[in-house]
């Protein structure tokens, strides 16, 4: 619906920049790199290649194919995933094998080696965004394009902008929860991952003439059953079952059971067309549903987003659920869960994000090189101001939905 910063740089230099967005899955690989990218690949668990869309192209660049034929996905499952130092020194984890990681089917325990040589049968290619190689690959490929189609060596002198995200440890992440031995292995790989892809763009760039940032999308929960076995408090929300009972609570209220359309991302969608045509007062149904909702345990706060409540909420919360709030596509009323509960249930191991809290919404921010200052800075920022703290380094126009504010210790000038 808006516009990206890349989109920005794009209308800056009359579209002579190039932008590049890459990542295993599709959504990392297009939405950084906006509606003006020359292009965004991802990567195709079925063929186990990188593909894109008409959207950007007729067919795939040559390097692309040729990129493609090496097979690397076949190469990285061959190896097995083994620890990359001896197990024993792996002491920020929990033991190897406990019930809160998630297995592949075929799987006897959730322990090293996992044996993707074998697992890729059933599996398929997909397997790799679950081990740390999707990250390996990812970079591969960037390094690919950074060569094949010169980027940071335009012939206008126009900035070029690559955009890669790293989904592999989104994946890692939800199948085996944040306490486990594969979650430290796959971190002390990213860290190999990354020192050897700046060594390659002071390399390939030269020190310096580049700028790059590294960032997060979210973080996540421990798994809830790992917390409270620690004596912690948290729990789970059985969103399918409250969204049954309310349906059957608004049936007996209003005659219809179909009323709750769903119960997704901590948000209530209401079926607007069979409450009109049911003739239906709106705000009765929400109240009920509120409610009902309020007395839910593992809920701190239920919230109308149409704002006809009168509610206490903390700021920074009430701020969050605005920013995160589109009428056009937001449910009718938003749930905030208590701490370290979540939307899930223990049978499925494993963790997941999509909440306020700070251990699920705290993430890293490192600037480096080409206009940046050096230091560390502990001062609040959000994800919304890296945009702008990158359109003053550019001298462009902050994208056109832009909310945030430049980071102005970053910026070295
Ligand atoms: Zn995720």
């Amino acid at each position: 619906m808006a516009s990206t910063i890349t989109d920005q740089l794009k209308l800056a230099t009359n579209f002579q920049s190039k932008v590049i967005g890459i990542s295993m899955k599709d959504r990392g690989g297009i939405l950084p790199a906006g509606h003006f990218a020359d292009a965004a690949y991802w990567f195709e668990g079925k063929s186990g290649n990188w593909i894109s869309s008409t959207f950007y192209m007729e067919k795939l660049p040559h390097w692309v194919e040729t990129f493609n034929k090496q097979k690397l996905a076949d190469k990285y499952l061959k190896q097995d995933w083994n620890t990359l130092y001896p197990i024993e020194t792996y002491t920020n984890s929990t033991a190897d094998d406990t019930p809160y990681e998630g297995k592949w089917p075929g799987e006897e325990t959730p322990t090293f080696p996992r044996k993707t040589s074998e697992l890729i049968k059933d599996v398929g290619y997909e397997l790799i965004k679950t081990t740390p190689q999707g990250n390996t690959l990812t970079l591969d490929f960037a390094k690919a394009a950074i060569e094949q189609e010169q980027l940071g060596n335009n012939p206008t002198e126009n900035t070029d902008f690559l955009c890669v995200s790293l989904s592999a440890t989104d994946y890692v992440g939800h199948r085996y929860s944040l306490s486990a031995v594969e979650i430290e292995d796959t971190y002390l790989r990213l860290d190999q991952d990354i020192a050897n892809f700046l060594a390659y763009l002071d390399k390939h760039i030269g020190k310096g003439n580049y700028t790059f940032f590294l960032t997060a999308d979210h973080a996540a929960s421990y798994n809830p059953m790992y917390y409270t076995d620690q004596q912690g408090n948290g729990g789970y929300l059985f969103t399918r079952q409250i969204q049954r009972s309310l349906n059957s609570e608004l049936k007996e209220k209003f005659g219809n059971d179909k009323i709750v359309r769903s119960l997704m991302n901590y948000q209530v969608h209401l079926n607007y067309t069979l409450i009109d045509s049911l003739q239906l007062d709106t705000k009765d149904i929400k109240e009920t549903i509120i409610n009902s909702l309020n007395k839910e345990e593992g809920i701190t706060y239920v919230v109308d987003m149409e704002g006809n409540q009168n509610m206490f909420i903390p700021a920074p919360l009430r701020e969050k659920i605005i920013n995160g709030y589109n009428r056009r596509h937001s449910g009718a009323i938003q749930i905030i869960a208590d701490p370290q509960w979540y939307a899930g249930t223990p049978r499925s191991p494993g963790t997941t994000h999509g909440v306020w809290s700070p251990y699920d919404s705290h993430i890293p921010l490192v600037f480096m090189e080409w206009g940046i200052k050096q230091g560390v800075s502990n001062k609040e920022v959000h994800v919304v101001d890296i945009a702008p703290t990158l359109a003053s380094l550019l001298h462009i126009m902050e994208p056109n939905g832009n909310i945030g504010k430049p980071i102005v210790e970053v910026l070295g000038q």
